[in-house]
């Protein structure tokens, strides 16, 4: 039996207000496993980066719980919050997200340095070999490519070896070659980290590589189904 390492429960997001209200998120409730890899998918507008964004505690719920191990996320204090966002979730971007004046090395391991603590060198030469970084550690974000570009956000992601990893369509913006390419290694970070996914995606063939597929229709589930 694995364990539950999140919970949400009766989540409502809503923007703007009176006749301008949205109503993003409408009583949305599920739970996932340590390990599993799941995929959200719904039409553009369905609420799904408004999910991620909470799940990753970047912006807040109007009502309902996020729970991550044992923590209610939301109940924290705003410095714990910070300390919760930079090590407990990992939050990976269609558009990458790396800091320009920063090499690849560096914006790998900026999450740990801001927390103040030092980078796990071992851990951090894998990732790169893993992620096939090796010759690229000196490099700026506007010398690599696109593929290359959303490896290192992965590796971004990983290197505080977060209880989540929340990727918000990481191919969206990749060929078909460097997509399949960062399917695999969010594949494997997952087997050989055990590490629990949810990814974003408008694409069925990717999401049918996940473990399981939530639906999002106008801010509600509408499917939630285990396909492996
Ligand atoms: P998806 O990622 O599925 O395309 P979003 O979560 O981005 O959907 O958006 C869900 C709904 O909330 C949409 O109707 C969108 O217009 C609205 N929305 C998202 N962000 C904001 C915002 N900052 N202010 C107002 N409305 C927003
Ligand atoms: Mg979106």
């Amino acid at each position: 039996m694995s364990e539950k390492i999140l919970e949400v429960k009766d989540l409502c997001k809503n923007y703007g207000k009176g006749s301008t209200l949205v109503k993003a998120l409408d009583d949305v409730s599920f739970s996932v496993e340590e390990g599993e890899f799941v995929a959200i998918v719904g039409s553009s507008g369905s609420g799904k980066s408004t999910l991620l964004h909470i799940l990753g505690a970047v912006d807040k719920p109007t009502s309902g719980k996020v729970i991550v191990g044992d923590v209610d996320v939301f109940k924290q204090k705003d410095d714990a919050l910070a300390v919760f966002r930079r090590r407990k979730v990992g939050l990976i971007y269609q558009f990458y997200n790396l800091i320009p004046i920063l090499n690849v090395e560096e914006n790998m391991t900026l999450p740990i340095l801001l927390d103040g603590k030092s980078v796990d060198k071992n851990y951090l030469k894998e990732l790169i070999d893993i992620l096939g970084l090796e010759r690229r550690i000196n490099h700026l974000p506007n010398e690599l490519s696109g593929g290359q570009q959303q490896r290192v956000s992965i590796g971004r992601a990983l290197i505080s070896k977060p209880d989540i990893i929340l990727a918000d369509e990481p191919t969206g913006n990749l060929d078909s070659k460097a997509s399949r390419e960062i399917m695999d290694l969010l594949r494997l970070s997952n087997e050989k980290y055990g590490q629990t996914i949810i990814m974003i995606t408008h694409d069925m063939n990717l999401a049918k590589t996940a473990d399981r597929i939530i639906t999002l229709e106008d801010g509600h589930i509408v499917k939630d189904e285990k396909i492996k």
